[in-house]
């Protein structure tokens, strides 16, 4: 059985809908996760800011705004009488309880079930959409099977158990629909698997049943060896390493959730990347098999924080990197890259809100220096570290100023700490010389 997981474009108008449903009409047995429409858990993660903010007005304004949106697209989903007073039924229902989220004070709580509301709308509408163009289909509740420990990671041993009898209770249906990114938590309250959990729902999925593939589908056919944003002429690569894509999914290749792979890789199981918009096109195929060496990708990451730690305390030191990022986990901020000398340490982080507390506390260690502003701009491919072209990499960027190198650390990445303003020249430049000469 395969899982196939569409994301927000896919399911973000009557028709991509009814490209889906083209797509997953073929007769085989499937799970299919759906995202939130596009745009509605921003709406949603907006509604509960209005609520922090202690601003209701605000946020009744948006959840009316939103629901004559969903009424709007409901009449041109179904023509079906009953099938659409229901789904209308079903979609003030969430509407109604989300004009009660208004009345009560904010809490982590609340937004959590605020922003949950997405997925149930569009798995609800796409349900009643197959259901009148003759397609049978069954509705799995996610949050009757998945569910996350107290490290907030999926519990794999029962989501395995509880998707079993949930399936089971169905076993005549072709096509079971489920919702993304949604959970419970190890106290059973709603929760999610972070924005854009969704990819991650249907990996986790996908381990549990054994599928024989997942695939995720979106709106650009699978991931492209440069970001198609800031350079022309960029390609989607077609087949990657689990190895490599987890490198590129942490440095920025958007396409896919960071953690996505993590569950299916142990067993093998291929993820392929596909395009909703063009279901005919290869896309990118993520597996066990490794290609030859080289350079396959470049991917940058903005928003970067450098921290250096200077002190004479390292000097020939033990525990001092302990002490460091020690004070990083007290504030739950991860560190991305690092780098040292005998007397310094340069790390980087991306979440800065803690940044101020975190300097005050290095600063009992030695003198700080925050660089703010950075990309980092990481280039991945199979066993990259030992390519015989990989040194070009340090002539063709000669004239930017390199701030951090992270040469080694696994050797399929090579990531390079540069000031973002000079981002979108140094893609281009790696792009034109490095596809040029080296053979993929
Ligand atoms: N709807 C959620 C988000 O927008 C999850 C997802 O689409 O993957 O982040």
């Amino acid at each position: 059985m395969k899982v196939l997981k569409f994301g927000g474009t896919s399911v973000g108008s009557v028709k991509n809908m009814c490209n889906v449903k083209n797509i997953i009409n073929d007769g085989t047995k499937k799970v299919v996760v759906l995202s939130a429409m596009s745009g509605t858990t921003n709406a949603l993660v907006e509604i509960a800011n209005y609520i922090f903010e202690k601003t209701p007005n605000k946020a009744i304004d948006a959840i009316n705004t939103l629901h004559e949106s969903y009424f709007k697209t409901i009449d041109a989903l179904l023509s079906n009488t009953q099938l659409k007073d229901e789904t209308k039924a079903y979609v003030t229902g969430i509407f109604n309880f989300l004009v009660t989220c208004t009345y009560e004070g904010y809490s982590k709580k609340l937004e959590n079930n605020i922003v949950a509301q997405g997925e149930l709308l569009s798995t609800y509408m796409f349900n009643a959409y197959l259901n009148q163009e003759g397609i049978s289909s069954t509705l799995l509740p996610a949050l009757e099977f998945m569910r996350i420990n107290g490290v907030k990671e999926p519990d794999h041993f029962y989501i395995k158990k509880q998707l079993k009898n949930v399936m089971a209770s169905a076993p005549e249906t072709n096509i079971y629909i489920t919702q993304g990114f949604i959970c419970l938590d190890q106290k059973g309250d709603v929760s999610n698997l972070q924005r854009g959990g969704s990819d991650y729902t249907a990996t986790i999925i996908g381990a549990a049943i054994k599928a024989q593939e997942v695939e995720i589908w979106t709106d650009i056919d699978g991931m492209h060896n440069n970001d198609p944003r800031y350079v022309e002429n960029t390609n989607p690569i077609s087949n990657l390493s689990f190895d490599e894509a987890a490198e590129l999914a942490y440095f920025g290749a958007k396409i896919l959730h960071p953690q996505t792979i993590l569950p299916v890789r142990e067993d093998g199981i291929p993820v392929r990347l596909k395009n909703t918009m063009a279901p005919e096109a290869h896309g990118t195929l993520i597996s066990s098999q490794t290609s030859e060496n080289g350079i396959k990708a470049i991917a940058a990451k903005d928003n970067i924080t450098a921290i250096k730690i200077k002190s004479g305390r390292m000097l020939q030191a033990h525990g001092f990197l302990k002490k460091v990022f020690e004070i990083f986990e007290v504030y739950e901020t991860s560190i991305d890259m690092i780098t040292t000398s005998e007397v310094a340490v340069s790390l980087t982080i991306d979440d800065d809100r803690n940044l101020d507390k975190i300097i005050t506390e290095l600063e009992e260690f030695g003198t700080i220096e925050v660089d703010k502003g950075q990309t980092i701009v990481c280039l991945v491919g199979h066993s990259i570290v030992n390519h015989e072209s990989t040194f070009k990499l340090f002539q063709i960027l000669k004239d930017v100023k390199i701030r951090m190198i992270s040469y080694g650390g696994s050797k399929n990445n090579i990531s390079l700490l540069i000031n973002s303003k000079g981002k979108v020249t140094s893609l281009n430049k790696l792009n034109n010389y490095l596809f040029e000469l080296v053979t993929l």
